[in-house]
């Protein structure tokens, strides 16, 4: 499996999420922004402002690919 951190995925801190698929790392994001911003949490509610502008500016898909791109040259341990 491959680890990847909230902040590589565009998140405001080093909580790491592990899968084998960008999917997976990606649902478990998602579930911890949704729960850091029901806490209120500044740095992840000023994360999900800035995606919240990426989202407007249309350029979503580049982010996203980006953030795929990231995820397939991390290195799998092999678990
Ligand atoms: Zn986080």
């Amino acid at each position: 499996m491959k680890t990847i951190s909230c902040k590589e995925l565009g998140g405001a801190c080093s909580q790491a999420f592990r899968g084998s698929t960008f999917e997976e790392v990606a649902s478990q994001s998602q579930q911890h922004g949704a729960e850091m911003v029901a806490l209120a949490d500044q740095p992840h509610l000023d994360a999900m402002a800035e995606m919240m502008t990426i989202l407007e500016s249309g350029h979503v898909e580049e982010w996203m690919n980006a953030k795929m791109e990231l995820f397939q040259l991390l290195p799998d341990d092999g678990e």
